[in-house]
């Protein structure tokens, strides 16, 4: 061997590794570059056994010339490997099989739920759902309700008025729906009016400046107040459970006469007494009564061929008892723990 083949060999082999090594494309080549290259019985392996065949004098030129290859093959082969590597870490760390996070799917609002089953049993009981416009004239929210200006009425009601001449006004009730279908609608007229109010109370656990009210109306010939009390107990019944009972206690509204306030068998000790309660086993629903003849002026109903009830109830309060919510901020709060919970 001389020394003019042995650096041709050299040249051979430095070419031959820039040619493998581009060619390498993931960890398991790089393995095999550096086997076919580095190896005991590899490539450069070759060449240093035959260092013995040269004279001595090139012998140390060689050697030095095959030992700084080794070095920059070893150097190559390592920075593929590294390459490779982390590539493969980086793709192991994302785990395709491993289950997705869930995403959050929304729901009703508490109000909502309870507005919805109310909403239900009387469709079921034939009323059809009105709506009406939440900011009304004083005529619509007191006037044509039997409760004119300076009647102290107007005082039970702490209302938000929109402009300085107290004529345009929040509603207070959803009451003033039942006069718009009435101005439309000769009886029969049986309807419901859910929907949002506004009262001018400081908020405190039971007082919240909104809320939200479902008020009803049935007018026609020959309509009674046991009609009115079977409405109720079939309502109480279909939304609470057969076993509920109610009761009517004489009260005073200016647009039903007479009037009453009705209770119902408390929702979570069934009128065995409860903390809800307060022991007495009847929970406080809302006031009703048989429509005023002074009302039906206002909207030219022949108060001698008709008559009608009238009846509302506090959707917070029904959903403050159902779920034992003990304050009615929380429904307007927003907070999310809470409202998961529905
Ligand atoms: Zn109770």
């Amino acid at each position: 061997m001389t020394s003019l083949k042995i650096k041709k060999r050299i040249q051979e082999l430095k070419e031959g590794f820039l040619r493998d090594a581009a060619e390498v494309r993931d960890s398991k080549a790089a393995d095999a570059l550096r086997i076919r290259y580095l190896g005991r019985s590899g490539l450069l392996a070759d060449l240093f056994s035959l260092l013995g065949s040269l004279p001595t004098a090139e012998k140390k030129d060689a050697g030095r010339e095959l030992n700084e290859l080794k070095k920059q093959f070893q150097e190559s082969v390592d920075a593929l490997q590294a390459r490779f590597r982390s590539a493969a870490d980086a793709a192991c760390s994302f785990d395709y099989t491993l289950p997705g996070d869930p995403m959050w799917i929304g729901h009703k609002h508490p109000l909502q739920i309870v507005m919805s089953e109310i909403q239900a049993c009387f469709k079921n009981m034939g009323f059809s759902v009105a709506q009406g416009p939440e900011m009304e004239t004083e005529y619509y929210n007191f006037e044509a309700l039997n409760i004119p200006r300076g009647h102290p009425a107007r005082d039970m009601q702490d209302t938000f008025f929109i402009d300085e001449e107290k004529e345009i006004v929040l509603r207070t009730h959803t009451s003033p729906v039942q006069v718009h279908v009435m101005e439309n609608q000769q009886p029969p007229v049986r309807i419901i009016a859910p929907g949002r109010c506004y009262r001018n109370d400081t908020p405190d656990a039971t007082h919240s400046p909104v809320f939200h009210q479902v008020e009803g109306l049935c007018v026609d010939e020959g309509v009674a107040f046991s009609d009115l009390k079977g409405v109720i107990l079939a309502f109480a019944r279909s939304m609470f459970g057969s076993d509920m009972k109610i009761r009517f206690r004489p009260s005073f509204f200016p647009f039903t006469e007479p009037s009453a306030e009705y209770d119902f068998s408390c929702l979570i000790c069934r009128g065995k007494g409860c903390r809800v309660c307060g022991g007495s086993g009847w929970v406080e629903i809302s006031g009703a009564g048989m429509v005023n003849p002074e009302v039906f002026k206002y909207v030219n109903y022949d108060a001698e061929r008709y008559t009608g009830y009238a009846f509302g109830m506090g959707v917070e309060r029904i959903a403050m008892l159902l779920y034992e919510v003990p304050d009615i901020r929380m429904f307007f709060e927003n907070d999310i723990r809470f409202l998961k919970q529905f």
